[in-house]
């Protein structure tokens, strides 16, 4: 199981601040997608001293309930507290101690999680009374910080998050290795179905489960966050797995609880190809953004598949298609798939996808190839000349697969611009003809 981490606390105490040090990204997605909006972000926190995957969830505040949206908000930061393992919860030193963060203190307490409380915004403190006073919430774990200063960001990780995980984690990972050793010699993939409620995971999964030419291989597996059904087809071992309460039909839950971020999280963990459901009857929101850029960070295989294709006529289709290739520009790399899952129509075809992210992800290209690629990319266009100096990239190879990692060598890479960088990555996708799965590119200065 990944670690989760969730951030809470008042609004413009700093929680996306730390969100973007702990991630080290700067906004990224609410830079690169319009429309997004900033109320939820998912990432992975990132640093040196980490060996494993700690995924991160900025939530929107706990002090604001006021209209529809927001007490969903609400409902969903609960969630995401009932469902981590372990909270931060930041306060501001410069406003000190707001009547509602014993409000919030107490609320988490409920749920007897590990939390850290983050005073943040330390900077420039000289008075130390507002400090003092957040030590009468009765928290024993404290930690300052400056996020915008990035000051004791990192101290956070080596003091907190690694003991937490060598303790809690690390038996668990010994049986993960375990299943993956077993997994390998099976060769199987592992399918992820991941939407919002009602874009028909389930009524998809019963398709697949009912198509003649899919053979199910024995009673489904059930845990607790997830049942896991493998199927071969084509000769190809396949699990399907689907995030609870998806097919489960609970009734009594409501669609928030069945859209659970989390688990929708620790499905995508397990699987190598993941089947990102829209509904074509419903708009592109900012929840399928959110959960398609965590996907394109996961860097595991993507399947886009649009689902109840046989509700619209032929200039709606038509429309529906140009929104897909505006909105999901990042995804252009995957494959697309326009279906119908309760008339059982494209279904069978979705396998060929899955199967060739799902190669194309464990892809191994050698040294000699990706150089030579390099170099017709070189040739076609020349990297820009930064003082006096043409920009040399001298030779690439593969650094990592699952996503393939492409690691390229020369003079001065640091001056290169981020449009040629897509241009690169983008010749190498082209080139390399590789589908559905992202690639990822580091350049490397031989000083
Ligand atoms: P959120 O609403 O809790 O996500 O808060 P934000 O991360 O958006 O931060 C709210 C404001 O506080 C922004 O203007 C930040 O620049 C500022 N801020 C965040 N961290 C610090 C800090 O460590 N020191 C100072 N002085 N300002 C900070
Ligand atoms: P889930 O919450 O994602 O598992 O969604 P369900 O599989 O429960 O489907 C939600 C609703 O959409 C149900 O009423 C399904 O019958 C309907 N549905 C699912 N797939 C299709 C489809 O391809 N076409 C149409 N017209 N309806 C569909």
């Amino acid at each position: 199981m990944t670690p989760i981490i969730v951030l809470i606390g008042r609004t413009n105490v700093g929680k996306s601040t730390i969100f973007n040090c702990l991630t080290k990204s700067r906004n990224a997605l609410v830079a690169n997608h319009p429309g997004v909006t900033r109320d939820r972000q998912y990432g992975y926190c990132k640093s040196e001293d980490l060996n494993r995957k700690i995924i991160l969830i900025d939530t929107a505040g706990l002090d604001i309930k006021s209209n529809e949206i927001e007490k969903k908000a609400y409902e969903q930061t609960l969630i995401a507290i009932q469902e981590s393992h372990l909270i931060l919860f930041i306060v501001d030193a410069r406003d000190g101690l707001m009547p509602q963060e014993f409000e919030i203190s107490k609320k988490i307490r409920q749920y007897e999680k590990k939390t850290i409380l983050i005073i943040n915004k330390i900077d420039g403190i000289n008075n130390t009374f507002n400090i003092n006073e957040f030590y009468s919430l009765g928290f024993n774990k404290i930690h300052k910080v400056s996020a915008s200063h990035n000051q004791g960001i990192n101290t956070l990780i080596i003091k907190y998050f690694i003991p937490w995980i060598n303790l809690e984690f690390k038996k668990e990972k010994k049986t993960i290795l375990n299943y993956q050793y077993s997994e390998i010699k099976k060769l199987e993939t592992k399918i992820a179905f991941i939407g919002r409620p009602n874009v028909g995971k389930s009524t998809l999964i019963n398709s697949i489960l009912k198509e003649e030419r899919m053979i199910t291989c024995n009673t489904p597996g059930t845990t607790l966050d997830s049942v896991s059904t493998p199927i071969k087809y084509n000769n190809n071992n396949y699990i399907l797995i689907d995030t609870a309460g998806a097919s489960r039909k609970n009734k009594n839950l409501s669609i928030i609880e069945k859209f659970s971020i989390i688990k929708t999280l620790q499905s995508i963990e397990k699987s190598n190809v993941i089947l990102l459901m829209i509904d074509a009857c419903n708009k592109i929101c900012s929840q399928d953004l959110l959960l398609s850029d965590f996907i394109l960070k996961s860097g595991k295989g993507i399947v886009i598949v649009i689902n109840k294709w046989d509700r619209l006529n032929y200039s709606e289709k038509k429309q529906f298609k140009e929104t897909i290739k505006n909105k999901l520009k990042f995804l252009f790399f995957s494959r697309i798939h326009f279906i119908s899952a309760l008339y059982q129509k494209g279904i069978f075809q979705l396998f060929k996808s899955i199967h060739e992210a799902h190669e194309d992800s464990k892809k191994t290209i050698s040294t000699s190839i990706l150089t030579k690629t390099m170099h017709m990319a070189i040739k076609k266009h020349q990297p820009p000349i930064i003082k006096g100096r043409r920009i040399k990239l001298k030779y690439a190879h593969l650094g990592s697969s699952h996503p393939p990692k492409i690691i390229i060598h020369g003079n001065q890479v640091t001056y290169l611009s981020s449009p040629y960088k897509r241009y690169l990555i983008n010749f190498f996708y082209n080139s390399l003809q590789i589908k559905g799965t992202p690639i990822k590119i580091q350049f490397k200065d031989n000083i």
